[in-house]
């Protein structure tokens, strides 16, 4: 049976966040979507957290599934300076059944980060003792609940400019249909005069 490892990796979000409220990132959103469509059937699980601007992932699964994605994430522009941490053979999975497990910014990581005397989630500047305290957060925070229910891909949040998008589309919808009636009632009216100057009608 093949073996199965664990690769740890960095990144720098390359849009900048615009979600004021506890929600998650619409873009977060699509990346879960993608993860948790893709990742069952090559037998990957693992964990993403995203804070400050930076992704900590986690991924576990067969070397050649790991590679196989890893030259994927390095051609995906919505991230960049991906770094890998650590990358090492494992028995078993620590996130058995979490196709991705998202961890959002919370007070569990600022504690943590406070007892690293930092205010910001910047993991490049982690050195080999907080990026094992990290992992063991993200473990302990996925085996606190139930993979089933939490991951069920759901449509990201549209954001505002996909509202205002929508609503440009109907307002020139509208535009094109009042034109197109009036320009019917034009031609009818025209018919009209024409059919009366030629004595057709009464
Ligand atoms: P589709 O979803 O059909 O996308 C088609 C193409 O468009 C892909 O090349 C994709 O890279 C690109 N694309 C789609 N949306 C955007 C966008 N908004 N901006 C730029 N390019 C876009 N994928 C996984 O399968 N598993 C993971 O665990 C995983 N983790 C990720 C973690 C991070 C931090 C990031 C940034 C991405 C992650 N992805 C993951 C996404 C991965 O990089 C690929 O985008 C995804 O696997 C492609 O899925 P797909 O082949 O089904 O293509």
């Amino acid at each position: 049976m093949p073996q199965c490892e664990r690769i740890v990796y960095i990144s720098r979000a390359a849009f900048a966040a615009n979600n004021p409220s506890s929600a998650v990132e619409p873009e977060i959103g699509r990346i879960l979507m993608q993860s948790r469509r893709n990742n069952p059937s090559r037998g990957l699980v693992g964990v993403l957290y995203y804070g400050d601007g930076h992704f900590f992932q986690v991924l576990e699964g067969e070397r050649a599934a790991i590679d196989a994605l890893l030259g994927t994430l390095l051609q995906d522009t919505r991230h960049g300076d991906l770094t890998v941490l650590s990358r090492h053979a494992i028995g078993q999975p620590s996130f058995a059944g979490w196709s991705m497990k998202y961890v959002p910014a919370s007070d569990d990581v600022k504690k943590l980060l406070a007892s690293f005397g930092q205010s910001r989630f910047d993991p490049y500047q982690f050195d080999d003792a907080q990026i094992g305290a990290m992992i063991a957060l993200l473990q302990q925070r996925s085996a606190a609940s139930e993979p089933a229910a939490a991951e069920a891909p759901s449509e990201p949040r549209r954001s505002i400019s996909d509202d205002h998008e929508q609503a440009g589309r109907r307002a020139r919808y509208a535009l094109w249909i009042s034109v197109i009636a009036l320009l019917l009632s034009m031609i009818s009216m025209m018919m009209a005069i024409l059919i009366y100057r030629r004595g057709i009608l009464p």
